[in-house]
């Protein structure tokens, strides 16, 4: 039983991943905890450690495939705590805001819009946390988070907590290359004075696009592929003849080919099958290797997979 004296978040006990991921798939972990502050953390990498418990990461779980037969350690999300907001300079029409790692798009962009800072309006719709989003390098429309960043926390158990400037921060295509002991606990953006009609009607924009494109409002991961030179991997797998091809409870979007759907029942394992379907026809199709952008927590079992 994990009891951690003078912890203020929560832990929950064998408790459903489907849960705690936008795609409901997933068995039992051991632990879930959700830290409230840093002294949290550090009661929680000390038990870890003591106990000799496998730990992970999570923000708000929407880029997650969580195994069937679950993690059998302790998985720690980042989304209820770590709240915190702030400007932390300006510089004429330049502004440089804190975000907590906790923080949904929604409430970083809504705070912003109060402040009449504008820059980030393309997370809209994006449904992550910042810790998951500078992860991630997130982005829409053209741009991504990383263009704004200045530095990041994070929070080691051999280092404690420090800072990483943005020059030593090596971003690319959704990828913030970061070892795996590092916990993000937030970070600092650099956006600029604007005015609230037009950043309204920016996010109104974007929303169009994504609820036009995008199978808004079903459990999936977004995009599960990274898109390769040749293109969008959703134009991709649509011209290989997939849109609406179903594994089990597994489905490729019918609006938008780089969507995988749960439509209730999915499992892991379907999710996993119907992935290397995707890219081996794809291969044998078009000779493109497709990359899954969808991170696999306490995956291990591979799945083998008869092209159609
Ligand atoms: C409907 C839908 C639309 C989407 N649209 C987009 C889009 O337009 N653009 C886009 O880029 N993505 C999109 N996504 C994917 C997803 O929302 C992003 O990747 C987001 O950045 C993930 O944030 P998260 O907090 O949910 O992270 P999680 O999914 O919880 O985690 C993702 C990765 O980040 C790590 N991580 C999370 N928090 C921390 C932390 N505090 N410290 C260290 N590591 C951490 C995890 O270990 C994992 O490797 C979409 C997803 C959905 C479901």
């Amino acid at each position: 039983m994990l009891q951690v004296k003078g912890f203020d978040g929560q832990i929950l006990e064998n408790e459903p991943l489907s849960y705690h991921c936008t795609w409901k798939i997933g068995g039992n972990a051991k632990y879930v905890v959700t830290p409230q502050n840093e002294r949290d953390l550090r009661l929680i990498m000390e038990w870890t450690r003591e106990n000799s418990v496998p730990w992970y990461v999570i923000g708000n779980g929407s880029n997650i495939l969580f195994p069937d037969d679950g993690i059998d350690g302790v998985v720690i999300k980042m989304n209820r705590g770590f709240k915190d907001k702030c400007m932390v300079a300006y510089d004429g029409t330049e502004v440089i805001t804190y975000f907590g790692a906790g923080n949904r798009v929604s409430e970083v962009l809504s705070y912003l819009f109060k402040m009449e800072l504008e820059g980030l309006e393309f997370l809209i719709g994006i449904p992550g946390c910042v810790g998951g989003l500078l992860k991630m390098n997130a982005g829409a429309f053209g741009n991504e988070i990383g263009n704004f960043v200045e530095w990041i926390n994070i929070y080691s158990p051999h280092s404690g907590a420090r800072t990483l400037q943005k020059k030593y921060l090596k971003l690319s295509y959704r990828k913030l290359e970061l070892s795996e002991d590092f916990i993000i606990l937030g970070g600092a953006f650099r956006v600029r004075k604007g005015n609230r009609s037009s950043i309204k009607e920016r996010m109104k924009e974007y929303q169009k696009i994504r609820r036009e494109k995008q199978p808004i409002g079903q459990a999936s991961c977004g995009s599960v592929f990274r898109n390769p030179e040749e293109g969008p991997a959703g134009k991709i797998i649509e011209e290989v003849g997939l849109k609406g091809f179903q594994v089990g409870g597994a489905r490729i979007s019918d609006k938008h080919a780089n969507f995988i759907i749960n439509t209730g029942n999915a499992t892991a394992k379907d999710v996993l099958t119907l992935i290397e379907l995707i890219k081996q026809k794809v291969w044998l199709k078009k000779g493109i290797t497709l990359e899954e952008e969808v991170v696999k927590i306490g995956i291990k079992k591979t799945v083998r997979a008869r092209v159609i």
